[in-house]
């Protein structure tokens, strides 16, 4: 039954989820997404989504893992926001 109403738009999770190393198909996680990997466009729910501490953009798992190679060999530009200023006294 399609009754869920509670996901108004058509976003969901596009994660593939892979119950073994061997298991080729597995199933979409399908959970309601609330973000958009920066990098291949996939609709990520929030259990999926991975935020770069450095860019602070949103990825999938797997691009994630480029993304930080990638900036692992070659230093992207800080977008320096100085998120960690909270001092405490
Ligand atoms: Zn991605
Ligand atoms: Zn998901
Ligand atoms: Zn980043």
């Amino acid at each position: 039954m399609a009754t869920d109403t509670l996901a108004s738009s058509s976003h969901h999770c596009e994660i593939v989820l892979v119950q073994g190393t061997h298991d080729a198909n597995g199933f979409p996680c399908g959970r309601p997404a609330g973000e958009t990997c920066s990098d291949c466009g996939s609709e990520l729910c929030d259990l999926h989504t991975e935020v770069c501490e450095f860019c602070n953009q949103a990825f999938c798992s797997m691009c994630m893992w480029l993304h930080l190679e990638k900036a692992d060999a070659k230093p992207a530009q800080p977008v320096s926001r100085p998120e960690r200023l909270k001092r405490r006294a």
